[in-house]
């Protein structure tokens, strides 16, 4: 427990982050109770996406086609390790959650790739993962992402990852509330993913839904337990 905190400490070091310790894919520790530590405001580069991907053409019949997900070439600086994960197969549920650690209120493309690849390499060295653990990332200008290429089982809720489809929203929702167009895209999101996968409403899971975990703080946990019975979700 402490060796995974150190691990995660350092990482977050190096690239300039003092985190929260509550990572969302080890909340089952202890949460931290002390004040949220603030990310310095940052310039952001707006909505103008750079041509790579602005111009990528989304993969006709994926789900990452169908919800215009930013590739994972676009994030990642090291390619996902094929012996440390299963297959998915097909997805039966989908769980949400917050990434958890500091307050998020960049927009910026190069800093939401930056912080991808902290959270990628956080996941390789706590869980020993081969990738991200989630399958889909939306930050906090509701740009949706990709995470774990689809085909691979996720890591992202502890002895519940079979066929669990996992979406992390960009924050920690403990400290904070998800932006209107992390909603909006959220709710874009699970509509087009239960539609896709023939996933059931009643098989849309928050994280602390499935485990012992604030994930995905209070503020979203509450937006979820109302899109699904408002028929938002339909
Ligand atoms: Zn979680």
């Amino acid at each position: 427990m402490e060796q995974n905190r150190r691990t995660f400490l350092r990482l977050a070091v190096g690239a300039g982050l003092t985190p929260l310790l509550a990572a969302c894919a080890t909340s089952h520790q202890p949460r931290t109770t002390g004040r949220p530590v603030m990310i310095p405001p940052e310039p952001t580069d707006g909505f103008e996406l750079p041509p790579e991907v602005r111009d990528w053409t989304p993969r006709g019949g994926t789900l990452a086609g169908a919800v215009g997900a930013i590739p994972r070439s676009r994030w990642a600086q090291a390619d996902p390790i094929a012996s440390r994960m299963n297959k998915l197969g097909s997805v039966q549920r989908i769980t949400v959650h917050h990434e958890g650690m500091t307050r998020v209120e960049f927009t910026g493309i190069s800093q939401v790739a930056d912080r991808l690849d902290l959270v990628r390499r956080s996941h390789l060295q706590r869980m020993a993962a081969g990738d991200i653990g989630y399958h889909f990332v939306i930050d906090r200008a509701g740009r949706i992402w990709e995470g774990r290429p689809i085909e691979y089982q996720g890591a992202h809720v502890k002895y519940h990852n079979r066929r669990n489809l996992g979406v992390m929203v960009m924050g920690n929702f403990d400290v904070q509330s998800p932006s209107d167009a992390q909603m909006t895209s959220l709710e874009m999101f699970l509509r087009t993913a239960r539609t896709h996968y023939d996933v059931a409403i009643d098989d849309v899971f928050t994280h602390q839904e499935l485990g012992p975990t604030a994930c995905p703080g209070r503020s979203l946990q509450r937006h979820m337990v109302e899109i699904r019975r408002d028929g938002t979700l339909a």
